[in-house]
């Protein structure tokens, strides 16, 4: 079980059985789609998400509706394998750079992922501050917002788009005698059915890689965040581009395809895109850190668990495409190694009123 919690859901985005469109990215926020201001504010800031979330973006609505078809079958298809080898958390585990990893250390490496995402964020723990209203934007079975609901004895509710990963959320939170604080449905991240400026924590564990369109996603998130609020954004992202370039060099371009294609991903955008993104909605305090060097063991004990009888053989009972995704898996490692990957926090804190 310990080494089978080394193969955490990026592993199943390898095994879709067929590559999804790949719809582009857009951002909206050009420097010309707002008038500048110094005196940014949670109104101003919900006003400018309004007008920004009415913005086209370059994907077709049948390339995003195939997409997340795709997405809800895919995860509906195999969260309960995934579940069974790899326990409630769907992200990578954070490490120290450079030590020794045991197959039992995974685990306490996903829960240290968390606790590094909130410490960076400068989350509360003070019982006046802490978050008392949390949100979960692609939420998986729920394992971050169970652990977020115990450790600040907050409201939670959780988004995905499976209603398998819905429903399973649910269950494991009445198993757990926590019904009473998180709740999960089904809900696109990039429409949330919740008002605005609800929620004290607005968390999006890896997920982020999967949305179409990153300016409606940082509105959403902008959106439905109280004044005061935090952000939370960790995510797979390719790297920064140089000051006289305008795109990632071909080969880069090819790797990240590939994986795309094998992932279930649309277009991916860098660290900094995600900033812009925030800056135009005049939102100060934004953070980003590289945690590529922290995250570094993960794919490798990946590929090792995979490489076990129980990890085998779920492998070989998904089908021959499967086994094709798992081929893709060294090539995270060649992405994170050449530095085209990079994996991301981003957090900030939208202006209180
Ligand atoms: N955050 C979870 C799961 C990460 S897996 C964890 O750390 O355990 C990616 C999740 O993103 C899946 O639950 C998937 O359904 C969700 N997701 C992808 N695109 C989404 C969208 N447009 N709206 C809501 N959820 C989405």
């Amino acid at each position: 079980m310990a080494s089978a919690l080394q193969t955490l859901p990026c592993f199943l985005r390898m095994c879709q059985l067929s590559p999804p469109p790949r719809p582009s990215i857009s951002f909206p926020y050009s420097s010309s789609s707002f008038s500048r201001t110094s005196q940014s504010n949670g109104r101003l800031v919900s006003r400018r998400v309004k007008a920004a979330a009415a913005s086209s973006s370059s994907a077709t609505a049948a390339d995003v509706r195939e997409l997340k078809d795709g997405i809800a079958e895919f995860y509906d298809e195999s969260s309960g394998i995934w579940e069974n080898i790899w326990g409630e958390h769907m992200h990578h585990g954070f490490y120290d750079p450079g030590t020794e990893v045991s197959g039992s250390d995974h685990r306490g490496a996903q829960i240290r992922m968390i606790e590094e995402s909130l410490r960076f964020a400068g989350i509360s723990e003070d019982g006046a501050n802490k978050p008392k209203r949390i949100v979960d934007v692609g939420c998986g079975i729920g394992g971050s917002s169970r652990y977020l609901a115990k450790k600040y004895g907050a409201q939670c509710q959780g988004i995905t788009l499976s209603p398998v990963q819905a429903d399973r959320a649910n269950a494991l939170a009445e198993a757990q005698g926590l019904a009473d604080k998180v709740s999960f449905r089904v809900a696109d991240a990039l429409n949330q059915p919740f008002p605005d400026e609800q929620f004290d924590l607005v968390w999006s564990m890896e997920s982020g890689e999967h949305m179409p369109d990153k300016s409606k996603f940082v509105n959403e998130l902008v959106r439905v965040a109280a004044p005061g609020g935090t952000i939370i954004i960790v995510t797979w992202c390719h790297r920064d581009l140089g000051p006289s370039e305008e795109s990632l060099q071909p080969w880069e371009k090819d790797l990240l395809k590939r994986i795309c294609d094998a992932y279930y991903l649309p277009d991916w955008c860098s660290t900094s895109d995600y900033v812009k993104l925030f800056q135009s909605l005049s939102f100060q305090e934004i953070k980003t850190d590289d945690w590529s060097k922290h995250v570094a063991p993960f794919w490798p004990a990946v590929i090792r668990s995979a490489m076990t009888w129980k990890g085998f053989t779920s492998l070989l009972g998904s089908g021959l495409k499967t086994i094709k995704g798992a081929l893709v898996m060294p090539l995270m490692i060649q992405g994170y190694q050449k530095g085209v990957i990079k994996f991301s926090i981003i957090t900030c804190r939208k202006p209180p009123q």
